[in-house]
């Protein structure tokens, strides 16, 4: 039965930008820590993937667009020497994605004063710091937060110590940011204040390192330490490790998503592993929204563990629907029509005979746009032979954008905007659709509700942002490069907020 041609180029997949990792690790291979760190963390960004390496003497580096597993061969990690390194995997949106985005950011212009910046998050002052930059003369590489972080930091440090130039430098930008810094001696690791960014500390032996999530460190023969804190800087260098502050001590605010959807299961936040987080976000979403069926299926992979607890605490069996190709990422998708005509169907096959006159309750984490699940739910109707779908998703409704380093688009394109959940289910063709309620997700995490950037959902933005904020700005606005034009974002932020 032929489906619809569809484009990967409407993939709902949430991007955020990106993973980080760093490592002082003298005794060590740090070249291929970090590889296999970014290998373990290549879900939060598939785009490109950069490492940094230092000594004494010189920072060398190797970025590439793709895969770490593309960008990195065995002859590069050789070559990459050093007694410290930093990591990226980056996330972009369709069309911004270039190699000069890529990171690390290094700047080497100074003899020992050599620095390497790699960053997860969004500054949302970041066009106003562009703007400074430029205006004092300053010629940057590249058009991302993260080359104004370094170029910053930079002048700073060609005058001070790091650790003082950090203090010094990063109180003046404003946002989500989780980062890693190299210098000749030293690594050090920044959390924001707000800590809407995950960043872990791991130690192997007398080596530490960070990333941007636990899992990362079984891989690496490391263990877990503990989540560096919001606001917290750690400087790693031969001596050890020590603790210093940001001055900013506002509440903390961590973003809901990672706890449902982009962290791996198998990381920790807040102390918690996320798979038992998700289940119980699946126990929740069973308690508000029950339904008779005969089967629970999660969308795989982001999807089964609330299924399962769906499944526990309705008691209805839960089944695997479909088959999933863990080989299709956009990169391999979108230059070939052939595979681009096949649409979801490439990613997703029912299996009919588990589904073929059913009654099914489908978990999937979120909808976005809702073109996606639309064409899962036919899928399972056309091909799976399913006679009712019932759509639960363990997130509730994303109704407004993120200003924080998510990219989900703009409001115009989140279809719970402006559609209600039976106009929802109309559109997306299923029996019923249910999200989980804030409370109730919040109540799956077991932390106070205080703690949790739920803006997204509910437009309470825990931090300002300029009027003409666009996630995209940096890199779609010509004002970036050409001070004083207009960077035509049409903002549809919720009113009520001020610089
Ligand atoms: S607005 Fe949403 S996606 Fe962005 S940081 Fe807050 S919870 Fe996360």
């Amino acid at each position: 039965m032929p489906l619809e041609a569809d484009s990967f180029l409407d993939d709902e997949s949430i991007g955020e930008s990106c993973a980080i990792f760093g490592t002082f690790a003298p005794e060590f291979d740090v070249a291929r820590m970090a590889f296999f760190a970014l290998f373990s963390m290549q879900h939060r960004g598939q785009e490109s993937s950069g490492i940094a390496v230092a000594n004494p003497e010189w920072i060398v580096s190797h970025t590439g667009m793709g895969l770490v597993s593309h960008v990195f061969n065995e002859h590069m990690l050789r070559m990459l020497k050093g007694v410290a390194a930093i990591g990226h995997n980056r996330y972009s949106t369709t069309g911004i994605s270039r190699i000069e985005n890529a990171q690390p950011v290094v700047f080497d212009q100074i003899p020992g004063k050599h620095l390497a910046l790699a960053h997860n998050g969004n500054l949302v002052n970041a066009q106003m710091l562009y703007n400074d930059l430029v205006g004092s003369g300053a010629k940057l590489s590249a058009t991302t937060d993260s080359v104004v972080m370094a170029h910053m930091l930079q002048e700073a440090y060609s005058e001070m110590p790091i650790e003082d130039a950090i203090l010094e430098v990063f109180p003046q930008f404003k946002g989500a940011y989780s980062a890693v810094i190299l210098t000749n001696n030293e690594l050090i690791a920044v959390r924001d204040p707000m800590g809407f960014r995950p960043l872990c500390l791991g130690r192997r032996g007398e080596n530490y390192c960070v990333a941007s999530e636990s899992s990362a460190f079984p891989l690496l023969g490391a263990d877990f330490v503990r989540e560096v804190e919001p606001g917290e800087v750690i400087i790693i260098d031969k001596r050890g490790i020590r603790i210093s502050r940001l001055p900013d001590r506002p509440d903390p605010h961590h973003c809901m998503f990672e706890y449902f959807y982009f962290s791996r299961p198998d990381s920790q936040l807040s102390g918690k592993l996320l798979y038992k987080i998700r289940i119980r976000m699946g126990r929740e979403l069973s308690t508000e929204a029950p339904v008779p069926a005969d089967w629970v299926i999660g969308v795989p992979d982001s999807g089964t563990p609330a299924a399962i607890g769906y499944s526990d605490a309705s008691g209805i069996k839960f089944a695997e629907g479909f088959v999933k190709n863990r080989y299709v990422g956009r990169t391999f998708i979108e230059p070939l029509q052939v595979f681009r005509d096949l649409g979801v169907r490439i990613k997703l096959n029912p299996l009919t005979e588990v589904l073929e006159g059913k009654r099914v309750v489908l978990v999937d984490d979120s909808i976005v746009r809702g073109s996606t699940m639309k064409k899962i739910v036919r899928l399972m109707r056309e091909v799976g032979g399913v006679t009712e779908v019932h759509v639960r998703l363990s997130s509730s409704a994303i109704r407004y954008p993120c200003y924080y380093g998510v990219d989900f688009g703009t409001r115009g394109e989140l279809i719970a905007a402006h559609r209600t959940e039976a106009e929802i289910c109309d559109y997306i063709g299923a029996d019923s659709l249910h999200y989980l309620s804030i409370d109730g997700m919040v109540r799956a995490t077991g932390i106070e509700k205080e703690k949790f950037c739920l803006a997204c959902f509910n437009s309470e933005y825990p931090l300002k942002f300029p009027h003409q904020m666009s996630i995209h700005m940096l890199d779609e606005s010509p004002k970036y490069a050409l001070e004083g034009e207009s960077n035509g974002f049409q903002s549809d932020r919720p009113t009520g907020l001020t610089d």
